[in-house]
C-alpha cells in the first residue's frame, strides 16, 4: 500500500460532488413559517403576485402634482386645489391647479408630473404655489406596478430566501410562506484525543489531548444551512459506542456527519461500524486541504436509511470539505436551485512556487488596493488559516501562483450564508 503506483487514483473534487448530489433527493417535506422567520429557508413553492406593486401612480417626492401642460414656463402660478398625504387618496385634478401631494401619496386621476416643494414658491398661505421650473410628463411620478406587475414570479421555488426576499414577499401581502422542512442532521465528533473546552481547563490539559474544535464550526455551518441539529458529541473510540451512536441517529435523522476517523490506515471504528449497519465508501478526493471523505448510509428500517458523510478531523480539512460538499448536499436536500457558490477573478498580490497533484483551496484575504493576500501557513491543521482568510483561492492541480496572476476566488460571505 506504500507503493504510490498501487495506490487508487484520486476521485477529482467535481466528480465526488456529482456523486453525492445525483444521492441528494430533496426531502420534500414542507412547513408553512411566517415570513418574518423565513429567513434562509428554501422556498417551496413559487411565489406569484395577486397585485401590482406600488398598486398606483403615486408621488417620489414632497411637492406639487400638476398636469406638465399647464406650467409652459417658469413662473406659472395654479391654484392649489387639493392636499394629499400617503395614505390619502385625492379626486380628479382640475385643469390649470395643482395639488399638494407628499411622498408615496397617490396621483390624482389627471396629473402627470410633480414639482418638488424645494422647486416651488407657497402663495397666499398655501391657496396658490409658483412652479419654478417646467416640469417633464412623469417626472418625480413612481409608475404603478413598476416593481411588481399582477401575475409576476417574484420569488421562485428553490430559492433560499434572504432578508430583500421577505421583504418583497410581504410587500405583496404574504405573512406566510411555504418553505422546505429543514433537514436533521446527527453530529458527532470521533478521537479519543478529544477534549470538550469547559471539562478540562487549559493547565490540566494530558500530553496528547487537544480540544474538539470542529463541533463547534460544524454545529453552527449546520445551524446556518437551515439544519436541526442533534449534537451528539464526541463518540469514545470503540466499536460497541460507535455501533450504539450511529444506531440511534439514523432513526430521525436525513444525515448522520461525523468528523475524524476517515483517513487512510486509522486505527478506527467508523467504517466497519457503519458498514456493518449500512455501507461505506471512502473516497480519496484530489483536493488540498480535506483528502479523505466518507460517504455512505445507515439503515433504519426496510429500504430505508440515513445518509452517512465523514469529514477530516484535520480542522481546515473538515471546514473546506463542509463547504464544498456537505453544504450542496443539505441545500439539495432542501430543494435549494443554487448550489455552487459564485466566485470571482482577482489578482494574486503574492506568489505560489510550489505546485500541488491536488487541486488546492488556498485561505485568502482580500486587501485595499484590490488583489489578494495569501495565509502565510496552508497547513490543514491551522485553523487561524480559516479565521483570516474571507475566501478560498481554488487552484488547479499542478499549478503555481505568480504575482499579478489572475485567480478564481470564492468569497467566504458565498459559502457561510
Ligand atoms: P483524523 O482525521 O481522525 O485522523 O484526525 C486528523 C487530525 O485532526 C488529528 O490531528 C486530530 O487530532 C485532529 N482532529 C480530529 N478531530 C478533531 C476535532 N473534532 N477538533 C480538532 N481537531 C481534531
Ligand atoms: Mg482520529
Amino acid at each position: 500500500m506504500s507503493d504510490p503506483a498501487r495506490r487508487p487514483p484520486l476521485m477529482p473534487l467535481d466528480d465526488a460532488l456529482a456523486r453525492l448530489l445525483a444521492l441528494a433527493a430533496p426531502l420534500g417535506r414542507t412547513d408553512q413559517v411566517s415570513t418574518f422567520d423565513a429567513d434562509g429557508r428554501v422556498l417551496a413553492q413559487d411565489v406569484v403576485s395577486p397585485l401590482q406593486v406600488p398598486p398606483a401612480d403615486n408621488s417620489s417626492m414632497d411637492g406639487y402634482a400638476v398636469r406638465a401642460a399647464d406650467v409652459t414656463a417658469a413662473g406659472v402660478e395654479l391654484p392649489v386645489t387639493q392636499r394629499i398625504a400617503a395614505g390619502q387618496s385625492g379626486t380628479a385634478l382640475p385643469p390649470g391647479s395643482a395639488a399638494r401631494i407628499f411622498t408615496g401619496a397617490p396621483m390624482p386621476a389627471g396629473a402627470d408630473a410633480v414639482v418638488m416643494q424645494e422647486d416651488t414658491e407657497t402663495l397666499e398661505g398655501g391657496a396658490r404655489v409658483r412652479i419654478q421650473v417646467v416640469p417633464a410628463p412623469g417626472q418625480w411620478v413612481r409608475r404603478a406596478g413598476e416593481d411588481v406587475m399582477r401575475g409576476a414570479t417574484v420569488l421562485h421555488k428553490g430559492e433560499r430566501l434572504a432578508p430583500a426576499g421577505m421583504g418583497l414577499a410581504a410587500g405583496i401581502g404574504l405573512n406566510q410562506l411555504l418553505v422546505a422542512s429543514r433537514p436533521r442532521v446527527a453530529l458527532f465528533s470521533t478521537g479519543d484525543e478529544l477534549v470538550m473546552p469547559g471539562d478540562v481547563a487549559p493547565q490540566d490539559m494530558k500530553p496528547g489531548a487537544i480540544y474538539n474544535s470542529n463541533r463547534f464550526f460544524l454545529r453552527a455551518l449546520l445551524t446556518r444551512l437551515g439544519c436541526e441539529v442533534s449534537d451528539l458529541g464526541i463518540v469514545p473510540d470503540n466499536r460497541a459506542a460507535t455501533l450504539a451512536a450511529l444506531q440511534s441517529a439514523a432513526h430521525g435523522h436525513d444525515l448522520i456527519l461525523t468528523s475524524g476517523g476517515v483517513s487512510v490506515g486509522e486505527e478506527d471504528h467508523i467504517k466497519p461500524a457503519v458498514e456493518q449497519l449500512g455501507a461505506l465508501d471512502l473516497w480519496q478526493i484530489a483536493m488540498k486541504p480535506g483528502k479523505p471523505f466518507a460517504y455512505g448510509h445507515v439503515r433504519r428500517g426496510e429500504g430505508d436509511a440515513a445518509h452517512f458523510m465523514g469529514l477530516p478531523g484535520n480542522p481546515v480539512s473538515s471546514f473546506v470539505t463542509f463547504l464544498l460538499l456537505v453544504r450542496p448536499f443539505l441545500l439539495k436536500l432542501q430543494g435549494a436551485t443554487a448550489l455552487a457558490p459564485a466566485a470571482m477573478a482577482m489578482r494574486a498580490d503574492f506568489s505560489l512556487s510550489k505546485a500541488d497533484k491536488r487541486r488546492e483551496f488556498l485561505r485568502a484575504r482580500r486587501n485595499a488596493e484590490g488583489g489578494l493576500d495569501l495565509f502565510g501557513n496552508q497547513s490543514s491543521g491551522v485553523l487561524t488559516s480559516a479565521h483570516w482568510a474571507d475566501g478560498l483561492i481554488d487552484l488547479p492541480a499542478g499549478q503555481t501562483i505568480a504575482e499579478g496572476d489572475v485567480v478564481r476566488f470564492i468569497p467566504l460571505a458565498e459559502l457561510l450564508a
